[in-house]
């Protein structure tokens, strides 16, 4: 199933067809001019789990992937993945029934 990535939530069997979003940013300080590419769709949360994730979160994450693929930086980069791993958090949080 290499085309299909699962909900990330523990035990749902959702999935959806894979789409990398594949952004190239620069490494910056002592690594300035080199590059990395990641995919920041390699991850996904359902419909039914994204609810679980407050509206302020969601705002925030789409912030944060408009900014990444603004400014393309490292430190952009690093805002997204905490932001996701936010959202990640409350969405696990909220199938739980925390
Ligand atoms: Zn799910």
């Amino acid at each position: 199933m290499a085309d299909r990535i699962r909900c990330l939530i523990p035990y749902c069997r959702r999935t959806k067809r894979a789409l990398p979003d594949l952004v190239t940013v620069d490494r910056e300080g002592y690594d300035a001019g080199y590059t990395v590419t990641t995919d920041i769709a390699e991850e996904w949360i359902c419909h039914d789990h994204w609810r679980a994730v407050p509206a302020a979160t969601r705002r925030l994450l789409a912030a944060a992937k408009r900014k990444v693929k603004r400014v393309k930086t490292l430190t952009s980069l690093l805002v997204f993945s905490r932001v996701w791993a936010r959202a990640k958090r409350q969405a696990t949080e909220g199938a739980a029934g925390i």
